[in-house]
């Protein structure tokens, strides 16, 4: 069956070797784990050309977040694997800066149809020591349900480890364009509840994978919904003047989301399953609502969510230092209203 490379049986004790003989390239910066956010589109301008606007807004929100949160991260436009193209391309280049970033502790794959929503909630990793995938869903939905949205490959984490290579090995064989794919999608029709008849795509592969497999997997997998790793866009775009209403960023749940993931929109091209107009709308409004929160520190914002347009929200100051104390959201102790 197909493979995703040589089979790497000793990663750990490599990658241990090599830490300690490359001091300068700790896996741990102030205490805190090195991550690096990968994302990524495809290699061509999408069908529409306002679709490529939203990739850049997309990213823009996500070099934002990554740099107020010391996250570093990688853009990918290359199909590594031309048999894994599509959704599935995610698989081996992270496979790929797993292996070529022996310091990096976490990799973290987010959508390019995902948006940080919240600017100022940090991923409790301290929770996940003892685990080696973070990924959002619903345990009964998963073991009971079977269902197919039971987890969300739009948003998770992959420790740095061989049990990780292990698992992207066992995930990648239904990924093969083509009649390996076509065929694998029957069998996950089959089997996952609500899925409708398409090719394997990477979620549902996953999602068979670890109810299959349970017993040689689950340990190491959290599975989390005390926040939103991956916030589905339908139920949470029009609430965000209710949340500024009410609430503030660093919730990171229902209430001020974490990332907010355009399931089910493609704007860029092909059929989705809602109108390219609502998506549009939808997305400009979760981008300005996240640009707002870093607009803030700069004395602007937005002049409504679905305006590109800015205004001032405070005057220029003689003493500026002071906004910084009560704005900077990389302080831990900054004002959150
Ligand atoms: N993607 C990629 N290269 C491609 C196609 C997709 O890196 O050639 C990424 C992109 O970030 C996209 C993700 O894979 O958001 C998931 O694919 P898709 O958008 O088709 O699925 P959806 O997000 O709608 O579930
Ligand atoms: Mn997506």
């Amino acid at each position: 069956t197909y493979t995703l490379g040589p089979k790497i049986p000793t990663w750990d004790s490599d990658r241990k070797n090599w830490l300690e003989s490359n001091a300068e390239f700790p896996s741990h910066v102030n205490g805190k784990p090195r991550i690096l956010l990968l994302t990524g589109s495809q290699p061509n301008p999408c069908d529409n050309a306002i679709g490529d606007h939203y990739l850049l807004k997309a990213v823009k929100n996500k070099i934002d977040y990554c740099r107020i949160h010391g996250i570093e991260i990688v853009y990918n436009m290359a199909h590594l694997d031309k048999e894994l193209a599509g959704y599935w391309a995610k698989l081996p280049m992270i496979r790929r800066l797993m292996l070529s970033h022996p310091e990096v502790e976490w990799i973290w794959w987010m959508d390019s149809d995902a948006l940080f929503t919240d600017m100022v909630f940090e991923i409790p990793l301290s929770k996940y020591s003892k685990h080696n995938l973070v990924i959002h869903g619903y345990p009964d939905l998963l073991f009971d349900q079977k269902s197919w949205i039971a987890l969300n490959t739009g948003s998770f984490l992959f420790r740095n480890c061989q049990w990780s290579l292990d698992l992207l090995d066992a995930w990648a064989p239904m990924g093969p364009k083509g009649p390996i794919r076509d065929e694998a999608g029957k069998i996950l029709t089959a089997n996952l509840k609500g899925r409708p008849a398409f090719e394997a795509d990477d979620q549902s592969a996953l999602i068979y994978l670890l109810i299959s497999q349970k017993d040689q997997w689950m340990d190491k997998v959290f599975v989390e919904n005390s926040y939103y790793l991956h916030g589905y866009w339908a139920g949470l775009v029009d609430r965000y003047e209710e949340m500024i209403e009410k609430y503030h960023p660093g919730l990171g749940d229902e209430r001020w989301p974490f990332v907010t993931h355009f399931v089910g929109c493609k704007p860029c091209g092909s059929y989705g399953d809602y109108s390219v107009e609502k998506c549009l709308r939808s997305m400009e409004r979760a981008f300005n609502f996240a640009d707002n929160q870093v607009l803030k520190l700069y004395g602007f914002s937005h002049r409504g969510l679905l305006s590109p347009k800015i205004r001032r929200i405070r005057n220029e100051t003689v003493t500026p230092l002071e906004y910084v104390d009560q704005f900077d959201i990389r302080r831990p102790a900054h004002g959150n209203s």
